[in-house]
């Protein structure tokens, strides 16, 4: 017998992504197909919905022979719904860097040197897979050459260290911090140290 497995809010989303759900789980383990999930769901963009689960969490997978989706497991795990990089996010961080690629500088619909076009991605500063977080201040622009080639970010020389940390500063305080770091030949980053250590000092 098929039994909920979650409950989404009533909207008609919602509504869509539980019936979903409930087909799938009746099959678990099993290829559920199309015809059967516009069915259940009562429309065609069935699929979007099921992306959408899957962004939440759900472990779904498509399947190409026979056509439909399997829900592996019952359990929603929430270490996708940090992996995912929702549109609004995404949009945020591109406006933020004004579609400029954080590494290489160049924009969106520029071209490379060799005539390619240049396109933007959204990654994060720290990966994931080194504890780094979906969050604004942890996510950048890059171009699609640039994040292929970016590794860490130890690999990062100094002076791009520096911009990483300084980018979400408000205007007047990364203008005086790069004033302070030309007079006293100190890096952004040591400055920023220091700024902490003395303010902790102070707090105690
Ligand atoms: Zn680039």
């Amino acid at each position: 017998m098929a039994k909920k497995v979650t409950n989404h809010p009533k909207t008609s989303k919602g509504v869509v992504w539980q019936k979903l759900l409930d087909a799938l789980y009746a099959d678990i383990g099993n290829v559920v197909s199309n015809q059967k999930l516009i069915k259940v769901s009562g429309q065609h963009n069935y699929a979007r919905r099921v992306r959408e689960l899957r962004a939440e969490g759900w472990d779904i997978v498509y399947s190409a022979s026979p056509t439909g989706y399997i829900l592996r497991s019952t359990n929603k795990t929430a270490k996708n719904a940090d992996v995912y990089i929702n549109f609004k996010l995404r949009q945020k961080i591109l406006e933020r860097d004004q579609y400029i690629c954080q590494l290489c500088g160049h924009r969106a619909n520029e071209k490379y040197a060799d005539g390619e076009s240049v396109k933007l991605e959204v990654d994060h500063i720290l990966p994931l897979k080194q504890g780094g977080k979906t969050v604004e201040e942890n996510l950048w622009t890059l171009c699609t050459r640039c994040n292929a080639g970016k590794k860490s970010l130890l690999d990062y020389p100094e002076t791009v260290k520096n911009r990483i940390i300084s980018v979400n500063l408000p205007d007047d305080i990364r203008g005086k911090l790069s004033e302070l770091s030309l007079k006293r030949g100190e890096t952004i980053n040591s400055l920023i140290l220091d700024a902490i250590r003395r303010g902790i000092k102070k707090l105690k």
